[in-house]
């Protein structure tokens, strides 16, 4: 099935229209204000024990919500990263002061990154019209990306052609990629996924990169060659349309999907808890109000179950990549128990491999390991539910980079994080088509 991508200008319309266009709805956006965060910082704490991971998590259940983490209180050996609004930052310095809490101040001033970010996404968009040309180490809009994929099947419908999968809550399309060389549908496949917590810009980046890559390496680059001959690959870039274009339209920031409930004060739910496996247990949330809020039921956004009864429809998936910011780490499954899955071995020096693959690139270092000792106890996530639902080989990623930008990670860095994750992704890739299950 093809989808018309959401918000599309119409066909045939006269380009000094389309600019016309473009112009008026810049301005309607801004003057329905995106907002502002002049002023506020991210914040890193290094807490020294449990005790003072306790205090800092309390910060987060404070009414009004005061700080925003980036990289939520897990272990004394990981920092700790939040956003505090300019309006919460005396108060919030006092607390942490006062519980003998040792912080840095990370990033100054978020809107100055944002800006820079604003201005080089519309200098790269003024060179990609001139040009006609779509840039691989830019940021896009939602709409922006549409298009590129219906250009990039078009130019590539050899190898490459893209299915709708449903619809967000918005009624957006969720669209794949499918790379296949031929062969049927029930050929055994990889899945990819990047975008589903939308402020995590640099996912999106890469896995467009990744999909222009797979398309120039084959019949190149011998491991995907073998690959794409005797399996597909399924690559969905925007995993949160909804979420992500409320980043461009609103909030930079926004991480959860945009759905709403009847009587229920906050909107979104966090797409990487709602999945079945481990639904509701720890690190994870009930307060409709929270980052990382569960949603009512296992499976009930839109975003999830169509991925879901996609892959179990398809039933042939033997891994599963879904790919995250920040952190640099490369991470399999449980995130709801601590207890080791039955592949932990082989898992576990496969990722030792892939990260090895990836320092050789541009000698950035991932840590590795499982979901739960390695980042933090997280309910209900993608990777859980895909080893559950049998798929041996599953990994999740956290790119670039360790917190000097964090979601704000600049367009110049997009081509480097994706070569090296290509690396570690091509180490994993050879290692399923030596091990079939
Ligand atoms: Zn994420």
């Amino acid at each position: 099935m093809q989808g018309a991508p959401a918000g599309g200008l119409g066909p045939g319309l006269p380009a000094v229209d389309t600019r016309t266009l473009l112009v008026c709805s810049f301005l309607l956006a801004a003057a329905w204000g995106q907002m502002n965060f002049t002023g506020d910082q991210v914040l890193r704490v290094l807490a020294k024990d449990e005790m003072q991971l306790r205090l800092l998590r309390e910060l987060e259940g404070l009414k009004p919500q005061k700080v925003d983490f980036w990289r939520g209180p897990a272990r004394p050996s990981l920092p700790v990263d939040m956003r505090v609004p300019f309006s919460a930052l005396r108060d919030v310095k006092g607390y942490l002061e006062s519980h003998g809490l040792s912080y840095s101040v990370m990033i100054k001033d978020i809107q100055v990154l944002l800006d820079q970010e604003r201005e080089a996404m519309a200098r790269s968009r003024r060179l990609e019209r001139s040009a006609s040309s779509f840039s691989y180490s830019s940021y896009h809009t939602l709409e922006e990306i549409y298009n590129w994929i219906d250009s990039f099947v078009t130019e590539h419908a050899d190898i490459v052609s893209k299915i709708q999968i449903g619809h967000s809550f918005e009624n957006r399309s969720i669209l794949v990629l499918k790379f296949s060389t031929g062969g049927g549908s029930e050929r055994q496949a990889v899945w990819i996924d990047t975008g589903i917590h939308s402020r995590e810009w640099i996912t999106h980046a890469t896995g467009i990169w990744t999909a222009k890559q797979i398309v120039s390496e084959y019949g190149k680059d011998r491991v995907l060659t073998n690959l794409l001959d005797t399996m597909d690959i399924f690559l969905e870039i925007v995993s949160n349309p909804d979420g992500f274009a409320f980043t461009h339209s609103m909030n930079r920031l926004w991480r959860k999907n945009r759905s709403s409930q009847p009587g229920v004060p906050c909107i979104g739910v966090d797409l990487n808890r709602n999945w079945r496996s481990g639904f509701g247990g720890n690190g994870s949330n009930d307060n409709p109000c929270s980052e990382t809020y569960r949603g009512p039921y296992p499976q009930s956004e839109p975003e999830v179950s169509a991925v879901v009864n996609f892959i179990t429809a398809h039933g042939n998936i033997k891994a599963l990549i879904s790919i995250h910011s920040y952190s640099q780490m490369l991470m399999y499954p449980y995130g709801h128990s601590l207890e080791p899955v039955s592949d932990q071995e082989e898992l576990h020096n496969l990722a030792k491999r892939a990260v090895q693959a990836l320092y050789k690139v541009h000698g950035i270092k991932y840590i590795y390991g499982s979901i739960s000792t390695t980042l933090y106890v997280a309910s209900g996530i993608t990777v859980d539910w895909a080893y559950d639902s049998g798929i041996k080989y599953c990994f999740s990623f956290e790119l670039r980079d360790t917190g000097r930008y964090g979601f704000l990670l600049p367009a110049t860095q997009i081509v480097p994080t994706a070569e090296e994750m290509w690396m570690a992704i091509r180490t994993i890739l050879k290692h399923i088509l030596r091990h079939p299950y």
